[in-house]
């Protein structure tokens, strides 16, 4: 059966007349007209989905006439997939997958009969046209054998996976990928590291410069995190001004230097009048997650890495943050120190005493015979913690114990990078 063919995609606007900032290295057209990143993206489309060059095919049926440079290519191509080239081809023209060891016999006899029905005709009847023949008359009973223009398929399969305005894969693309490879490194035993990419500001840049502008800085970025990506890499945009990289067998360090050179690349380049943002630059901010370190699941390292993100952004943005630091802050200590503290926040209503049962640097476990509501701020004082300034928190939850108490959960507010320095001090100084 015959797929029609796609309806051909609402044509665009023209891209608006602002300048590429100078040092963005104009993206090579090739003579298909063809940017090169649209070819890589090509190419990284065709591996993901097990899909092989159209012109690979061609040479390899000899379609066309093999020279040096072809037998080369193929040679090339037969290496990269090793396990998978017949499987890949056969898959290609017909869209049925057979495993390589069959795929690679099937070859043959297609190759066969692909030179009989030359003979026969007396001119070469080309793969496509031999394949169909093959494996609806001679395999027969294969209705579901599909033989497509692979360019057209390709071309329409590719949409529906990559971002319109960036070029780089879509977001529902990314969850896939990330799941396949959460997957993969499950039972491989291996690692994978998880970027999330939000520009700084970017509200303010284009409410001054304007959203065409913003689409154009857009794409830089985007631009930008391809050029400083390796070929099994997988770049996507999450969503509006945010980005996330999968980097699949890579720990925590090696992603850390990734996403380190990502964010001095951006700072460098200049941007279209990013003189109107803080620090006069266009910038990214950076959370890093590492599987299975930090999480165990998809949903989980996401969130790792957002939560590490949304670090970065308080920490004062232009920066990267691994999410194993927030769980360093989360690490409890367990400890029983005298607290003191008030319902008011500002330290004007009743003080009562209790005890603490755990201390981190993000808050504490308390022990009270008081009464206390979730959400409510408390005001606390503890022995040692110098209380020029005082240290609020707020009630996460609350259970009653076994001896009539109640046992508290509280996290600390307003904990900026100087609070966090003067908790810390006190954490060490009081850990038995
Ligand atoms: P922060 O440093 O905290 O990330 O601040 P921000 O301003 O970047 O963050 P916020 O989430 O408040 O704003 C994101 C802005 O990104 C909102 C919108 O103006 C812009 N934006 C999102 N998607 C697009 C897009 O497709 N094109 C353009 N031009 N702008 C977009
Ligand atoms: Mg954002
Ligand atoms: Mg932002």
């Amino acid at each position: 059966m015959a797929i029609p063919p796609p309806p051909p995609p609402p044509p665009r606007d023209p891209p608006p007349p602002i300048e590429p900032p100078d040092d963005i290295e104009p993206l090579e057209e090739d003579d298909d007209g063809e940017s090169a990143n649209e070819h890589e993206i090509r190419d990284q489309f065709l591996r993901e989905t097990g899909h092989v060059q159209q012109e690979v095919i061609e040479i390899a049926a000899r379609d066309i006439e093999r020279d040096a440079e072809q037998e080369e290519r193929l040679a090339r191509e037969k290496a990269v997939k090793r396990e998978s080239f017949y499987s890949d081809l056969i898959y290609t023209l017909t869209h049925l997958r057979y495993e390589e060891a069959e795929a690679r016999v099937l070859w043959v006899n297609l190759l066969t009969h692909k030179m009989e029905m030359s003979d026969r005709l007396g001119r070469n009847v080309g793969i496509r046209v031999a394949a169909l023949d093959y494996f609806k008359n001679i395999l027969g009973a294969l209705d579901d054998v599909k033989i497509l223009d692979a360019s057209q398929y390709i071309e329409t399969a590719q949409l529906a996976v990559t971002d319109g305005l960036t070029g780089v894969f879509n977001h529902r693309y990314f969850q896939d990928r990330l799941s396949r490879d959460i997957g993969r490194a499950r039972e491989e035993n291996t690692k994978l590291s998880l970027l999330m990419i939000d520009i700084d500001y970017f509200k303010q840049y284009n409410d001054i410069n304007g959203h065409i502008a913003g689409d154009v800085a857009l794409k830089e970025v985007a631009a930008v995190l391809r050029r400083n990506l390796k070929r099994n890499d997988l770049v996507a945009r999450y969503g509006g001004e945010e980005f996330a990289v999968i980097l699949a067998g890579v720990d925590r360090e090696q992603a850390r230097a990734v996403a380190e050179r990502i964010r001095s690349r951006i700072g460098e380049i200049d941007f279209p009048n990013e003189q109107v943002l803080p620090g006069n630059n266009l910038t990214i901010s950076v959370g890093l997650a590492e599987f299975p370190a930090d999480a165990p699941d998809r949903g989980d390292l996401i969130a790792a890495a957002d939560r590490a993100l949304y670090s970065a952004k308080h920490g004062g943005r232009n920066r990267v943050e691994s999410a194993d630091a927030d769980k360093r802050r989360e690490q409890r200590i367990p400890m029983s120190l005298k607290v003191r503290y008030s319902t008011d926040e500002n330290g004007e209503g009743k003080t009562i005493e209790a005890h603490s049962a755990n201390l981190s640097l993000g808050g504490m476990c308390l022990l009270t015979d008081e009464q206390i509501h979730e959400g409510q701020v408390l005001r606390l004082e503890l022995d040692g913690l110098d209380d020029a300034q005082p240290l609020l928190a707020r009630v996460m939850w609350r259970h009653p114990t076994r001896h009539g108490h109640f046992q508290v959960g509280l996290k600390f507010v307003n904990v900026g990078a100087k609070e966090l320095e003067r908790i810390t001090q006190f954490v060490a100084r009081v850990q038995p």
